[in-house]
């Protein structure tokens, strides 16, 4: 397809997911694999998800509401936000690319913090945009030097607030502090999608009243704490004009039906959303106590997963992780210079004891 496909899709590097269970079970001859990679939920779909896609199975035939009314409804009551000021995608992931879409055009400059979320890079790619990383500072987003990589060609900026891959992240204020100083002209977007685990509950997350009607997208997930990533669905607040033109960029009916429903009712279930932070903050404290009784460095974490510190070529224990049936990521995905370390999902009990075991005998 030389010639015929664009340059910048021939060369741009695609996403590499976390290897999937079945593919490790078959390649090693394994009955059991553990999946750390994807920092998804241990605890699968919220009961009331459950039920309700059964419910509403039936209902396939038909093409979902193409506004998400009830769910941007829900998420008004919830936020004490008008309706208005949501946004529904097909996983947040699709709300990033959407926001390059909506911004970007060649030569633009798109700045983001390095290592963080690798869809960053592609979505400056895909409109021929410029990547500016800029390095972290202790593992944690450093603003000023983000504001000085400011230019007249930047146009987008994402924060990613905790960070993936390192679990950290920076305050209510540094962020306000930070959008306070960036130029007109220019769209940030704050991508929470670990907002849901975050520790430091009183430096967090940002006043979604502040940053409403600036030219900011704030951006959620189901797929994390509320166990739906294999549903695809998220959602962003912006201002409504945003809101106005996210509806004619994206798809029409971009959010199937049985997302719609699910995220309603686990939204609505806040005693379970309660429930599950803090067993991810149990698990948090054991896997950190495993880790120390191991003699292995970490990154104090905000999220459900945890960047390890191994002083080696990370790829090796990979590797030898994989023939023990537990998947984790290695830090040479995100940058070379994270080469040493490996992120590992936070999981339940049983699969921590089976991480530490095999890391043990590594
Ligand atoms: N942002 C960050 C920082 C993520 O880690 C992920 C998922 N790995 C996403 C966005 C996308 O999540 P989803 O599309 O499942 O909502």
């Amino acid at each position: 397809m030389d010639g015929i496909v664009k340059k910048q899709f021939s060369e741009m590097e695609t996403y590499i997911p976390g290897r999937p269970i079945e593919k490790v079970k078959e390649q090693y001859g394994l009955e059991r694999v553990i999946k750390l990679a994807s920092n998804e939920s241990p605890l699968g779909p919220m009961p009331a998800a459950l039920e309700a896609i059964k419910k509403y199975s039936s209902q396939l035939n038909r093409y979902p509401d193409i506004e998400a009314t009830i769910l941007r409804d829900t998420l008004a009551k919830y936020y004490k936000l008008p309706r208005e000021n949501f946004l529904i995608g097909n996983g947040s992931n699709e709300l990033l690319r959407i926001a390059g879409q909506a911004v970007l055009g060649k030569g633009d400059e798109v700045i983001f913090a390095e290592p963080s979320f690798v869809v960053y890079r592609m979505v400056a790619d895909f409109f021929e945009a410029k990547s500016v990383p800029v390095d972290l500072k202790n593992h944690t987003h450093d603003l000023e030097a983000m504001l000085a990589a400011i230019t007249e060609k930047t146009k987008l900026i994402f924060i990613c607030n905790p960070n993936n891959p390192t679990g950290t992240m920076v305050s209510r204020t540094e962020v306000e502090d930070f959008i306070n100083k960036v130029p007109e002209g220019v769209l940030v977007v704050v991508d929470e999608a670990y907002a849901e685990f975050v520790e430091e509950r009183d430096a967090y997350p940002l006043d979604l009243n502040y940053s409403v009607n600036k030219p900011i997208i704030v951006t959620r997930t189901f797929s994390k704490l509320y166990g739906l990533a294999g549903l695809r669905i998220g959602y962003g607040v912006a201002p409504p004009s945003y809101v106005a033109v996210d509806q004619r960029i994206r798809d029409p009916f971009n959010v199937n039906l049985l997302a719609q429903v699910a995220a309603t009712v686990s939204l609505d279930d806040k005693g379970e959303a309660q429930k599950r932070y803090q067993q991810n903050l149990d698990n948090k404290r054991y896997l950190y106590k495993g880790l120390k009784e191991v003699g292995l460095d970490f990154v104090s974490s905000q999220t459900n997963f945890i960047l390890i510190d191994l002083r080696k070529d990370s790829t090796l224990v990979f590797e030898k992780l994989l023939e023990k049936g537990v998947i984790v990521r290695t830090g040479e995905i995100f940058t070379e210079r994270y080469r040493n370390y490996i992120r590992v999902s936070i999981g339940s009990k049983e699969e921590i004891d089976i991480f530490l075991e095999a890391i043990k005998t590594i």
